[in-house]
């Protein structure tokens, strides 16, 4: 909730961009700027505030969490203390390729042997909505929120 000025109170906003200035090269913050619209009447404003300058330690935890995006990874923790970054990366049970192509020969031929059907079942795929959310995996289903948060001191 941001205080909407046209509204003359506090309303719900839409970030719309967001924009990062430095203003002296040698400087060690960005002057972060955020845009925003009133969602009860579209009136923009604008917020800026100093953040620090991001160290390497902060982009490498970035791109290591994007690792549980971009991979079928049951999760990814991450722990971060004085001068190193531990990454524990946990895959689930089953191969989730094969039971994809499992999956894609179920719904395309309506035909599996018991093994095969059984397989898909102790993964934890019983249902026809199940097999449905493997098949969307490659889309990233719900893959959002199997990730962990990485834990700083
Ligand atoms: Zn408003």
């Amino acid at each position: 909730m941001r205080r909407c000025e046209r509204c003359g109170t506090s309303t719900w906003h839409l970030c719309s961009g967001i924009r990062y200035e430095k203003s002296e090269r040698a400087a060690d913050w960005y002057m972060k700027r955020m845009y925003w619209n009133c969602m009860n009447c579209g009136q923009s404003s604008e917020e800026s505030k100093e953040v620090p300058e991001p160290t390497e330690r902060v982009m490498l935890v970035k791109r290591l969490l994007k690792v549980g995006e971009d991979y079928d990874v049951k999760g990814v923790k991450i722990e971060s203390d004085a001068n190193t970054v531990t990454v524990k990366v946990e895959f689930p049970e089953y191969d989730p390729a094969r039971l994809r192509r499992l999956a894609y020969k179920l719904s395309e031929e309506n035909f599996m042997n018991v093994s095969e059907l059984m397989e898909l079942y102790k993964a934890g795929f019983r249902s026809q909505e199940e097999l449905e959310k493997l098949l969307l995996r490659p889309m990233r289903y719900r893959r959002k929120e199997n990730i962990g948060r990485a834990v700083f001191d």
